[in-house]
């Protein structure tokens, strides 16, 4: 099982460091291969999962944040360069991304200005204007953006005051993310994998099969733990 940082456990020296949330309400091979080509693509040495406690820009998650945190311990279990971050499901606020952004720049001001790289799928980055203080963002870390099917990252795509800030930060080099602390957007290629969270839990809530869609721990972790069945 990797290591569950809290608030005071600094994130590994060094390197760019990838982070990434969701609501993981499942984790799937989706979010995945998304950290996993991130990782390789980006160069991150580390990429750190941070699952949400209570999100508060979209629908309430259906299964508790507890179970939403076990299943993803049990997705990233051997891969050497995902770490998780239970500090959102520890806490007793709503999560917000900001914040969480600011406590891990003061983790990391003991390894000097380390760059700190917020990993996003195209449809998640679309939606950053209802996310509060969004544009505080930039001071904090950089963006890269994952294409997803469905979410073609073009600025006429986007609202226009995202736009703007996107035409303004974007950079088609992902070797910027090594120049500054902060401030850049990228994307990046990956496979494309049209898996979501809210089909794996229709399939499920209609008992059929979601083999093959999320790791084989995550889908006996579910049955033991009789969740996403029908009401
Ligand atoms: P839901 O269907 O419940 O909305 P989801 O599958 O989109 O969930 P989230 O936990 O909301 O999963 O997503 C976490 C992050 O992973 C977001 O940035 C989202 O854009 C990204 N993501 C999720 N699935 C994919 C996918 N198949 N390809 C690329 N990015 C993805």
């Amino acid at each position: 099982m990797p290591p569950i940082s809290t608030s005071d456990s600094p994130a590994t020296a060094g390197g760019v460091t990838g982070l990434f949330g969701g609501t993981f309400d499942p984790v799937h091979l989706g979010h995945l291969r998304l950290a996993e080509e991130a990782a390789d693509r980006l160069g991150l040495s580390e990429v750190r999962w941070i699952p949400a406690g209570q999100p508060t820009h979209r629908e309430t998650p259906s299964v508790n944040a507890q179970n939403r945190l076990a299943m993803v311990q049990l997705a990233i279990a051997r891969n050497p360069r995902f770490t998780l971050d239970a500090t959102e499901v520890a806490s007793a606020q709503p999560s917000y991304t900001v914040p969480t952004l600011r406590r891990l720049r003061q983790e990391a001001s003991g390894t000097g200005e380390r760059p700190l790289v917020l990993l996003l799928g195209a449809d998640a980055f679309a939606g950053l204007p209802d996310w509060r203080d969004w544009t505080d963002l930039f001071a904090l870390a950089h963006i890269a953006i994952a294409h997803r099917p469905g979410f073609p990252i073009e600025p006429g795509n986007l609202p226009p005051a995202l736009a703007e800030v996107f035409r303004a930060r974007y950079r088609a080099s992902p070797e910027v993310l090594r120049e500054a602390p902060a401030g850049h957007i990228v994307s990046f290629a990956m496979t494309q994998l049209d898996i979501s969270a809210t089909q794996i839990r229709t399939l499920l809530r209609n008992a059929r099969s979601a083999r093959y869609l999320l790791p084989d721990a995550v889908i006996d972790y579910i049955r033991r733990e009789h969740l996403y069945c029908k009401e």
